[in-house]
């Protein structure tokens, strides 16, 4: 199954598409963590990108797409993958088309308050990426990841400033593909405000 997830930051995405590699066994591929990694790594293009990355803004569609069609080429995303956080514009897109045949676009609903609620509250594990909610998605001892045990932190870009600006980064580069797949048959509207349960739930029925 080729499976893009599509919607605004904070939609839960990232929380969904951890289970639901699970459920089909096809890998989660996130542009956000692969940046991040490259950051942590102090690679050259994580020294590219760091900045941008902390202020909410794109990185440029030639890198962004150079960076998923060496992802797609390794070998466990040949019978499927889950690509969250891309595309995010419809030059990534028309790019994603040329490389590989989509089976559906799953489109996370959520309005903007549940957006800023979800940011502001989303904690993450700095080594597995692995996302928590301080109040929706809480691990089992505050502060800290359930697996490694290592300390939670909040990313640069989940606070106030940068969350403003990915909304906007959002509404004007990213929202016109919910059109542009909508008209190409591939859309699937999954309601996202509710328990990453019952998300992942209504996603599975809605895709079988
Ligand atoms: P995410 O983890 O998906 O929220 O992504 C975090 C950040 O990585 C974004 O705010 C962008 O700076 C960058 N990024 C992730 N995916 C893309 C993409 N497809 N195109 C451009 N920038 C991206």
């Amino acid at each position: 199954m080729k499976l893009v997830f599509l919607g605004p930051p904070g939609a839960g995405k990232g929380t969904i598409a951890a289970e639901a590699k699970k459920v089909y066994g096809i890998p989660h591929i996130s542009t956000g963590d692969l940046f991040r990694a490259n950051i942590k790594n102090g690679t050259e293009l994580g020294k590219r990108v760091q900045a941008i990355l902390a202020a909410g803004d794109l990185v440029p569609d030639e890198v962004t797409i150079a960076m998923v069609e060496d992802r797609l080429e390794e070998d466990d995303a040949k019978a499927g993958f889950i690509l969250d956080g891309f595309p995010r514009t419809i030059a990534q897109a028309d790019a994603l088309a040329g490389m590989t045949q989509l089976d559906r676009v799953v489109n996370f609903v959520l309005d903007k308050e549940a957006i800023v609620r979800r940011l502001s509250g989303r904690r993450v594990c700095k080594s597995t990426g692995r996302t928590y909610h301080i109040l929706y998605n809480p691990p089992k001892v505050e502060g800290i990841d359930d697996e490694t045990g290592e300390p939670l932190i909040q990313r640069d870009d989940d606070k106030e400033e940068a969350i403003r600006n990915r909304l906007e980064v959002y509404e004007a580069s990213t929202a016109p593909l919910i059109d542009y797949y909508r008209t190409k048959g591939l859309l699937v509207d999954i309601d996202a405000s509710k328990s990453p349960e019952e998300v992942l739930k209504s996603m599975v029925e809605a895709l079988s």
